[in-house]
């Protein structure tokens, strides 16, 4: 089943030198449960589209569905229910301890404690996050964006800061959360080696999106 459809969306921005195209006529859809790659050089419009598809920014043109309900501008809080999200950078907030920052996503200590356990984090739940790797922070902001079991999981360059063993641990975390929890992604890299582990790739080049 279609999860969430992007139909003719384009984007642009004002600066004083004019307006910017950066996405002009996009179709995409993403099916329940899929898995979709999104590579491309840096400036390409990755985290514009992310932010369109998280409901972060609005399309100048073009139409957005969520389980085949128009989503209007005002009603994009309802879509952010539904979806988890994890930046480049980590976002957890250094006055909470790790418990705390996942309990911003979530009221149930029965969940916290179950996702802790899940991504192995359960021994470092009182520690603060300068206190963690940047590998042990990212884990947690994937455990925070999952653990109100979204349907869609939204990742924006999330193993930029990471090495390799981390950065392919981060993503087999996430591809291995999205089939116990059913969850479909979208995780935007420029690292090509995650490519074959997704079901779909796309990259952005002038303005369209292709499939690869
Ligand atoms: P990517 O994530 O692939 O690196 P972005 O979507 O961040 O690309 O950016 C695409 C282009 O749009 C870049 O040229 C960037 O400078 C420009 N851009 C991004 N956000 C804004 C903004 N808020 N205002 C003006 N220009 C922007
Ligand atoms: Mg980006």
């Amino acid at each position: 089943m279609k999860l969430l459809e992007l139909k003719k969306v384009s984007k642009a921005y004002t600066s004083n030198i004019g307006e910017f195209k950066i996405l002009d006529d996009v179709n995409l859809s993403l099916q329940n449960k899929e898995n979709i790659f999104l590579f491309g050089p840096s400036g390409c419009g990755k985290s514009t589209l992310l932010n369109i598809l998280a409901g972060l920014d609005y399309p100048d043109n073009g139409e957005i569905y969520f389980q085949n309900k128009i989503i209007k501008k005002k009603s994009l809080e309802l879509v952010q229910k539904d979806l988890g999200i994890i930046f480049q950078d980590h976002y957890l907030i250094s006055e909470l301890n790790i418990f705390d920052n996942i309990k911003l996503k979530s009221n149930s200590h029965e969940e916290i404690k179950a996702i802790l356990k899940y991504f192995e984090l359960f021994d470092l739940k009182n520690k603060f996050p300068n206190q963690l790797s940047n590998g042990q922070k990212q884990r947690v902001c994937v455990a925070r964006a999952l653990v109100s079991k979204p349907k869609m999981l939204i990742a924006d360059e999330p193993t930029s800061y990471l090495d390799r063993e981390n950065a392919d641990l981060v993503i087999n975390l996430i591809l291995m959360a999205s089939k116990k929890f059913d969850i479909s992604t979208v995780v935007a890299s420029h690292d090509m080696s995650f490519q074959s582990k997704f079901d779909k790739s796309y990259t952005i080049d002038n303005k369209n999106l292709i499939l690869c």
